[in-house]
């Protein structure tokens, strides 16, 4: 049974473009109403995020308005309920995309959300199922409406179209391995905070959040980075943002990076676990079970970020194939180098350098590490990792551990 119905007198504004006919296709009876648990808007400069969380799976349909520019969602078989009226509140004024949203139930079964916005955005809106603690999702994110020129040299965006609309590994594989690049040219940093956005990553007892703190000690280390002779550093992410992990290898290979470092902090259920340890791309698989359960776990960052998976045709294995001896040993001479310097500043929780296949570490042509600074799930180390010297000496660490690289790697 179709149902149809018409938009309330106030939408119908003159100069609307678009017509606003939602309709919801039902199929039998639904036996449970829907009920929104957790509502979240996530503002940053790449692209805003709304995220509703329910009991069930949301039916939805959305429309974009223009003369002023609106975006219409309405959610089938929903009662309004104190949870989902603070979505209001939620909207930040310096949101680069949202001016303010409203609520409201116009009939017995349907809430209408309305989203007045600062620009025209390109939306794109999807569910997740449930993943981790999170229950069911009907996600919108809100991209700014490109033109055809941009401005500035960081590719983010484009990737994340890219992402988006499936292309991504088809232009990536455009993208040639670099070969004899020139003698005096500068060495470019990728340095990559995990986590962001939606997906906070591992969190601590104090409720220290892991994508706080590895943002936080990857800006120290860009700024650190940034004064050295010959290194260029770039960041995947500078701001409280979910970026896809292909995205972020994309973006490191875009930018025809020498090297990539993917900055995280440890948890393990049992707090007493600590110490600092770093990892490097395994084909082979994991050299421990702790290491393929981190790598596990770390891989499905996607999933708890949420990315739509309409269209990423991604295939790892070609990738994969196309991994070459020399960037895996430069991974494992640049992962041993960070490794012999960060026992200085903490007790390792593995003596050496560990190997796993961590998506984010599968960029063909980039010797990539990830180094996990700590352990946030134990509470000592959590309190270290929020002080600014700490982040300090592991910002360091890394540094000298890319100039003993430097010295000694085989090209
Ligand atoms: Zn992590």
């Amino acid at each position: 049974m179709k149902k149809t119905f018409s938009p309330t007198k106030r939408l119908l504004v003159k100069g609307i473009i678009a017509t606003c006919l939602l309709s919801f296709t039902r199929v039998g009876f639904a036996a449970t109403k829907a009920q929104i648990v957790a509502v979240r808007v996530w503002p940053s400069s790449t692209y805003t995020r709304i995220t509703l969380e329910s009991n069930i799976k949301l039916n939805y349909k959305s429309a974009s308005l223009f003369n002023p520019n609106r975006i219409v969602i309405d959610i089938d078989n929903l009662n309004l309920n104190p949870t989902l009226k603070t979505i209001s509140s939620k909207v930040l004024s310096h949101d680069p995309y949202i001016k303010s949203i409203q609520v409201l139930q116009i009939d017995s079964k349907i809430v209408r959300i309305m989203i007045e916005l600062k620009q025209n955005v390109n939306p794109n809106t999807f569910t997740l199922s449930p993943i981790a603690e999170f229950k069911h999702r009907l996600v919108m994110d809100l991209y700014p409406y490109r033109t055809t020129s941009t401005s500035d040299d960081d590719p983010l965006l484009v990737l994340l179209e890219e992402y988006k609309t499936g292309d991504l590994s088809k232009k990536q594989a455009e993208i040639k391995t670099q070969t004899n690049k020139k003698k005096n040219a500068p060495i470019i940093v990728v340095l990559d905070p995990g986590h962001g956005g939606e997906d906070p990553g591992a969190i601590g007892y104090n409720r220290t959040r892991e994508k706080d703190i590895v943002l936080q000690i990857a800006r120290r280390t860009y700024n650190l980075l940034k004064k050295e002779a010959n290194i260029k550093v770039y960041m995947t992410r500078n701001e409280d943002v979910f970026i896809p992990l292909k995205v972020r290898v994309a973006k490191a290979r875009s930018l025809r990076a020498d090297l990539f470092i993917s900055i995280h902090a440890d948890a393990f259920t049992n707090r007493s676990v600590g110490g600092s340890s770093v990892f490097a791309l395994s084909t082979r698989g994991a050299s421990s079970s702790a290491a393929s359960y981190l790598a596990q776990t770390q891989n499905e960052a996607d999933q708890i970020g949420g990315v739509s998976r309409s269209g990423d045709k991604y295939l790892d294995n070609t990738i994969l194939d196309l991994v070459q001896k020399t960037t895996l040993n430069n991974g494992v001479l640049l992962g041993n180098a960070i490794l012999n310097r960060m026992k200085k500043i903490n007790k390792l929780h593995k003596q050496s350098l560990e190997k796993a296949g961590f998506a984010v570490l599968k960029a063909p042509d980039i010797p990539s590490v990830l180094v996990e600074t700590a352990f946030i799930s134990n509470i000592t180390e959590e309190k270290k990792l929020k002080t600014a010297s700490f982040q300090n000496q592991v910002s360091k660490s890394i540094i000298d551990g890319i100039k003993d690289y430097l010295k000694r790697r085989k090209n």
